[in-house]
């Protein structure tokens, strides 16, 4: 449809996934992104995106279960590695906001992975 096209031609992450706007990445493949957030609540606070321009989780179908546990998989793993701590005493917080009402900002679906010592400055 093209006002999805339009959504995405105009979509700050799609402008990172395709390396338009830089980012501090961490993780990469061909259908997935991860880079850290611009503003953290945290000392850790990094997002996954699907590459493919996808508005939020309201236009998740069962077409993208693989995509979404791909990304739900990868998110432990690369909270280790980019600084979290393991459970039960670390450990992370992970969230999707969706649509105005989750307080979803950046109309591209994005898991947050927060984590990382408290005190947090949010949350
Ligand atoms: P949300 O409120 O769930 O839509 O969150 C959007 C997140 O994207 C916020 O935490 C922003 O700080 C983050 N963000 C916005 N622009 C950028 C950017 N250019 N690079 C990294 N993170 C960004």
């Amino acid at each position: 449809m093209s006002s999805d096209r339009d959504a995405a031609a105009h979509c700050i992450f799609c402008k990172i996934a395709e390396g338009e706007i830089p980012a501090k990445k961490l993780y990469e493949d061909e259908e997935i992104l991860g880079f850290h957030d611009i503003a953290p609540w945290a000392p850790v606070h990094f997002l996954l995106i699907p590459k493919r321009h996808i508005p939020s989780m309201a236009q998740i179908t069962p077409a993208d279960a693989a995509l979404m546990g791909r990304i739900m998989t990868l998110a432990p793993k690369l909270a280790l590695e980019n600084g979290c701590q393991p459970y039960p005493d670390g450990g992370y917080r992970i969230v999707i906001n969706t649509g105005k009402h989750g307080g979803q900002e950046v109309e591209h679906l994005h898991i947050h992975v927060i984590g990382g010592p408290r005190p947090w400055k949010h949350g």
